[in-house]
């Protein structure tokens, strides 16, 4: 399993998906949800994929964890 980031290319998902992933977001620094995000990069690591982006809000960097059954892609 790699160990570096593999980069996946977050624009080929549906407008919908991505609108989703923009606004559907936890901010740990501003503890709440759904501030949303910008500048969102999405890749792998240890198999598992992330979208990381930064909050609207405070500009911190937000990570969100794609569990299995939230993406079928491939
Ligand atoms: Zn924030």
């Amino acid at each position: 399993m790699s160990e570096s980031r593999v980069p996946r290319d977050f624009s080929l998902r549906s407008p919908e998906e991505q609108q989703l992933f923009l606004t559907d977001t936890w901010c740990d620094h501003c503890q709440q949800l759904g501030l949303g995000m910008r500048d969102p990069e999405e890749y792998e690591l240890f198999g598992i994929v992330f979208i990381e982006g930064k909050c609207s809000q405070c500009g911190e960097t937000i990570l969100t964890e794609l569990t299995e059954d939230a993406f079928d892609d491939e």
